[in-house]
């Protein structure tokens, strides 16, 4: 479908909604398309990033199809929250890169990184990839610190400016300032939502996904590839500040803190990426959007993979294959931070936008856009 006709499609969907108002009470969709009248496309792109396509309002809907009105709201604010992923995407050739073939452009990304990282360690390090370490789990044997650092930390900072860029490009057209998305209040609000994964509760008896069956399973898998991934990153951080901190070098022991954080974050990615992708395999295909299913599945196989090199890496780091599962770790690392601001990771960024913007909105009662009720 072309931009022009999905922003036509959702306007419908919205004003039909708008009118019926039996779903109000489901999600912060409802509420915040309530205080509108109208639905230009920046209104319809900050509704999409508040849906988190459970599908609760769909199974409820009397204008559902067969029914003529073809009501579909997961589905239209599914594509939109797509479309909006690329609108705002710094800078936008990239996108392109990750949009249609987001698994294969993904997959092709993490084996050129794994094979030139793999050439480079071996024509530049001092001892072959494929021996035993002479100290047991010393990485830094077969990537210098050095390397390692400068590469990750380029590429992070590209990331981040990257993530950066989209976050503004979003926040400008809502047409709050930045000052307004400093509010203590809002930013508290849209923490515990985000922390609590409060909409995919459903009050209490879960989310209507993979199908119309009420269930807790997306939100556990989706809180322990959330909580894995910061267990992880803080498994990073932690190892950062023993290295220029206190002066300790890696391998550090089993029972030591970057461990033993990396271990569980690695442990609760590889199941709640695993759980996420069974359900998106079984979910209800009248609601999906096809077209994004490759980037959607790209992030998925790339944390599953980076959780699944990491564990083996530290399970076999005292072994001569140690130097082969590091290369091959940080290669995909690499390709997954490369990623990140083209694919599914920014629905986190939109989305938590996208909650403080709804707080801010609710602080300000009886205001519809555009006039004073
Ligand atoms: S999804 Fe259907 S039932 Fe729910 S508010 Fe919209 S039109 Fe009404
Ligand atoms: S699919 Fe779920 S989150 Fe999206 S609008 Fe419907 S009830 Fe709300």
């Amino acid at each position: 479908m072309r931009l022009d006709e999905l922003i036509a499609e959702g306007e419908r969907v919205m004003t039909v909604c708008n009118a019926c108002r039996y779903c109000e009470g489901y999600c912060a969709v409802f509420p915040a398309m309530e205080r509108r009248l109208t639905f230009a496309p920046a209104d319809l792109n900050y509704l999409a990033n508040l849906c988190h396509g459970c599908g609760e309002c769909y199974y409820a809907c009397q204008y559902a199809p067969p029914h003529e009105f073809a009501i579909n709201v997961p589905k239209v604010l599914t594509q939109i929250r797509g479309a909006s992923y690329r609108q705002y995407a710094w800078p936008s050739g990239f996108a392109r890169l990750f949009d249609r073939n987001g698994l294969i452009s993904s997959l092709v990304l993490a084996v050129c990184l794994v094979l030139a990282l793999l050439l480079a360690s071996l024509v530049s390090r001092p001892t072959g990839v494929l021996d035993p370490p002479v100290k047991p789990g010393d990485f830094y044997a077969v990537v210098p610190h050095g390397v390692m650092a400068w590469a990750f930390g380029l590429v992070s900072l590209l990331v981040v400016m990257a993530l950066v860029g989209g976050f503004l490009r979003f926040w400008r057209e809502s047409g709050e300032g930045l000052k307004t998305f400093a509010q203590p209040f809002a930013l508290r609000a849209a923490l515990a939502d985000i922390t609590k994964l409060e909409y995919l509760d459903g009050r209490g008896a879960g989310c209507t996904y993979p199908d119309a069956q009420q269930s807790q399973a997306r939100r556990w898998f989706h809180h322990l590839t959330f909580y894995g991934f910061l267990l992880c990153f803080a498994a990073t951080c932690v190892g950062t500040l023993y290295h220029y901190g206190f002066g300790w070098q890696a391998p550090y022991e089993w029972l030591s803190v970057p461990v033993i954080l990396g271990t569980l974050g690695g442990t609760g990615l590889l199941i709640g990426t695993a759980g996420l992708y069974w359900l998106k395999s079984i979910s209800d295909k009248a609601l999906a959007d096809r077209e994004q299913n490759g980037m959607d599945i790209a992030f998925i196989a790339l944390l599953f993979l980076t959780s699944l090199t990491g564990l083996l890496l530290l399970g076999f780091r005292e072994t001569a294959a140690m130097g082969l599962f590091l290369v091959v770790h940080l290669g995909v690392v690499m390709a997954l931070f490369l990623t990140l601001p083209y694919g599914k990771f920014v629905h986190g960024i939109y989305r938590g936008a996208a909650l403080v913007r709804y707080a801010l909105e609710r602080s300000r009662p009886g205001l519809t856009m555009g006039r004073e009720q």
